[in-house]
């Protein structure tokens, strides 16, 4: 009885009612599809767009509607006669229906419909809760086939079903059942749409879809080197499994089907990456860049310390593209405290000494002061001149700034993203470092390309990014990785403690202030309760100072303070002249106060892992063994105790930044949409890792045949035509 939907329809259907895939959903109604009206037509375009992110419903095409999978999947192929049915299984069984009706009860409050019916090897009994209506559907005579748990009632000494899934058979075989019978898919609810309804109407568009009406995409070689299925099977089976796979596989996103259908979602990804990289390279290049003895000997003199290997590798990496005549496009991953900062100023270097401006763009202001304080130390014997542009400058002295920077008589300008939003003009712009929290990069480059500028473009990442991610949000950039700490940093020593812990932690505390060390203490800033945090940060600063540490210095930071006031507390701290800094998470990224040994974190439950992780890394900057302290309430969620266990087994970011994708998934972890993050309708990045790196291989292996065959110029062609991959402007 399992379906045989793929040669279903040409039989039965005439050529009219036949759907191609891009038959517009809202136009649905004209192909006898049952029960699928104008107005259901117009709702399932509607949800259809909603999930696809579409401005337009009428853009919604059975292309998109077909891309919607199952949840998961229910065997209920086999059917059985009712002697064969186990109490205490799901099964499914054809019986017709001897007598049925409804009755109050709970004192009227409810109702039952309930049927009796047999088969030629017995009897059973069907009720449903308050679904009257099912005495119109279910009559008596009628042939249906049932599908759900059974179970034994001892009372009426009969087998019974509560909540069946049911499907009415016609009184001759004409067509096949939809809903039970068969391996049967299950939606998540789409709009008002529940999964009997959509299973109905996905099956009847699978029916007048032909195998022609699914042209395939993907390179014959490439299905082959793969083992992917046609694009129409893979289609038909995932949402109506034929083939001999168990469902389990189904169930888990493995099955061929999907499988297929995941590997061509990741290849176009790949595509797009690989052509708008292509594009890119041939854009002209802003700077011409040559390193020489001269240039090398300055940058010597510059450096405070020794690179690490990996710091001189990455520095290579960068200097090679800046001199190369293609555009750079690099990403810097490394982890916290692993030495980033010098070696974009002294890539800068490299390029203020070739006679051109450089900028540096940080996400916060407090993060960009710190830039600003720290580089112009670096660079305290050289002749640049080196500003600071954030968006709390004064109006006066930024009208000067502008005027300098347009005269290019700042060669280095640091500053926030306001830096480029608020149109600031340069002499001769030739490099941009984008220091960024994950959040920015994508947009900004776009927005620096918008208004005339081909700098070389360099994007430093505060924390590693998993493999996968970067593969998809950074796949059009180089990597450069600096996966070595500079000499002498210890692991920092991390413990989960709780509430009834805190005098000890607060004699710990002393003692480390007394040997000389500061300590930061964070508590979280929630955008809902901002000001209730504010408080907590607030007063907590207050009873450390008074009732807990009165002979220590305690000070605070948040991020409603003015510029001036935060950067005189920074300035403090970093001079020594706080001990404890009670703060919110605007220390989160890139504060670096080397003599801070202890970090106590107060609710850590509510941080995410990538926060934890940056906070953690403003300790164990220095010589000195170094904590961080979490303190969490006893009862968090269990995904908040795996965050926090994953803290205290590892400091490595990498690491971490694994955990945290599987933990919140490719969408939670990036933020918004403008992350740069791709939608994807079938593959999952965390789960299809292994499809991701065979789909951008193949990628490579086409784009790298030369000459280039016929079909990867018709692929290519194919997506620059996709408006959602934004590759037709760029020509
Ligand atoms: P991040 O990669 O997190 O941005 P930073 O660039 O802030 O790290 O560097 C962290 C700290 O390590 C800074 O105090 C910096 O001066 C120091 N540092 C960087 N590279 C080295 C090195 N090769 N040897 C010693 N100290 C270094
Ligand atoms: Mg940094």
């Amino acid at each position: 009885m399992s379906g045989s939907l793929v040669v279903h329809h040409a039989s039965t259907y005439t050529c009219s009612y036949m759907l191609t895939l891009t038959t517009p959903l809202h136009q649905l109604h004209r192909y006898k599809i049952p029960r699928v009206g104008e107005v259901t037509a117009r709702k399932l375009a509607a949800a259809i767009a909603q999930v696809n992110d579409m401005a337009d419903p009428r853009e919604a095409t059975v292309e998109d509607l077909l891309h919607y999978l199952p949840l998961r999947y229910e065997d209920r192929s086999h059917l059985v006669t009712i002697d064969r049915i186990e109490p205490g299984q799901y099964a499914s069984v054809q019986v017709r229906v001897r007598v049925a009706g409804s009755y109050p009860v709970k004192g009227g409050r409810l109702t039952i419909f309930e049927l009796s019916a047999t088969d030629e090897t017995g009897q059973i009994r069907a009720y449903w809760w308050n679904q009257r209506w099912l005495e119109g559907t279910l009559k008596r005579g009628t042939r249906v086939i049932l599908y759900g748990l059974w179970q034994w009632n001892r009372f009426k000494r009969c087998l019974e079903v509560e909540n069946p899934e049911f499907e009415v058979l016609p009184e001759r075989e004409t067509t096949e059942p939809i809903h039970t019978g068969r391996r049967v898919p299950i939606y998540r609810k789409l709009g008002s749409f529940k999964t009997r309804q959509l299973r109905a109407i996905i099956y009847h568009v699978i029916e007048r879809l032909s195998p022609e009406a699914v042209p395939e995409l993907l390179p014959r070689q490439t299905l082959a080197r793969h083992r992917l299925m046609s694009r129409y099977e893979a289609l038909v089976n995932a949402h109506f499994p034929q083939d001999e796979t168990p469902l389990e596989l189904y169930n888990q996103g493995r099955a061929p089907a999907w499988r297929r259908l995941i590997f061509e979602e990741f290849f176009w990804l790949q595509l797009a990456l690989a052509l708008r990289r292509a594009q890119r390279e041939r854009a002209p290049k802003g700077a011409i860049i040559h390193v020489d003895d001269r240039i090398r000997e300055i940058v010597r003199g510059i450096l405070p310390f020794k690179l690490t290997a990996a710091q001189r590798r990455a520095l290579k990496e960068i200097v090679d593209d800046l001199t190369s005549d293609r555009p750079m496009n690099r990403l810097l991953q490394g982890d916290v405290g692993s030495g980033k900062t010098i070696v974009a100023v002294l890539a800068m270097v490299v390029v203020i000494e070739s006679g051109y401006q450089a900028a540096l763009m940080a996400p916060t202001e407090i993060l960009a002061e710190q830039h600003a304080r720290n580089i112009k130390r670096i660079l305290a014997h050289t002749p640049y001149r080196v500003e600071l542009l954030t968006g709390s400058t004064k109006s006066h002295q930024k009208r000067q700034l502008y005027e300098a920077i347009a005269q290019g008589e700042v060669d280095l300008v640091i500053g926030t993203h306001a830096l480029i939003q608020e149109g600031v003009t340069f002499h001769k712009l030739g490099f941009v470092v984008i220091d960024e929290q994950h959040r920015f990069g994508v947009l900004q480059r776009a927005e620096l390309i918008k208004r005339g500028y081909h700098p070389d473009v360099l994007v430093m990442t505060a924390t590693p990014i998993p493999r996968s991610l970067a593969m998809t949000v950074y796949g059009d950039l180089d990597v450069s990785i600096i996966d070595q700490l500079p000499p002498g940093r210890k692991p920092v020593k991390t413990v989960l403690r709780f509430e009834d812990a805190r005098p000890k932690i607060y004699r710990f505390i002393a003692e480390e202030v007394r040997a000389g060390r500061q300590v930061y203490v964070v508590y979280p800033l929630v955008e809902e309760s901002e000001k209730m945090d504010l408080l907590n940060a607030t007063q907590m600063a207050e009873h450390l100072q008074q009732v807990v540490f009165p002979t220590f210095r305690v000070g605070l930071l948040h991020g409603k303070m003015k510029p001036a006031e935060k950067d005189e507390i920074m300035r403090r701290f970093v001079a020594g002249e706080i001990d404890i800094l009670v703060t919110t998470t605007v220390v989160e990224v890139g504060v670096d106060v080397p003599n801070a040994s202890v970090m106590l974190i107060e609710h850590a439950e509510r941080f995410g892992l990538a926060q934890l992780h940056q906070l953690r890394g403003r300790v164990g900057r220095g010589a000195a063994k170094s904590y961080c302290i979490l303190l969490s309430k006893e009862n968090s969620s269990e995904e908040a105790r795996a965050r926090l266990n994953t803290m205290v087994r590892t400091n490595d970011g990498f690491k971490i930044a694994e955990k945290d994708l599987e933990l919140r998934g490719p969408g939670e972890l990036m933020g918004t949409r403008q992350s740069g993050l791709p939608l994807f309708r079938v593959g999952n990045i965390v789960r299809d890792q292994k499809w991701l790196i065979a789909a951008r291989q193949e990628v490579h292996r086409l784009m790298s045949l030369t000459p280039r065959p016929p079909e990867v110029n018709d692929l290519l062609e194919r997506i620059r035509q996709q408006p959602k991959y934004g590759l037709a402007s760029i020509g």
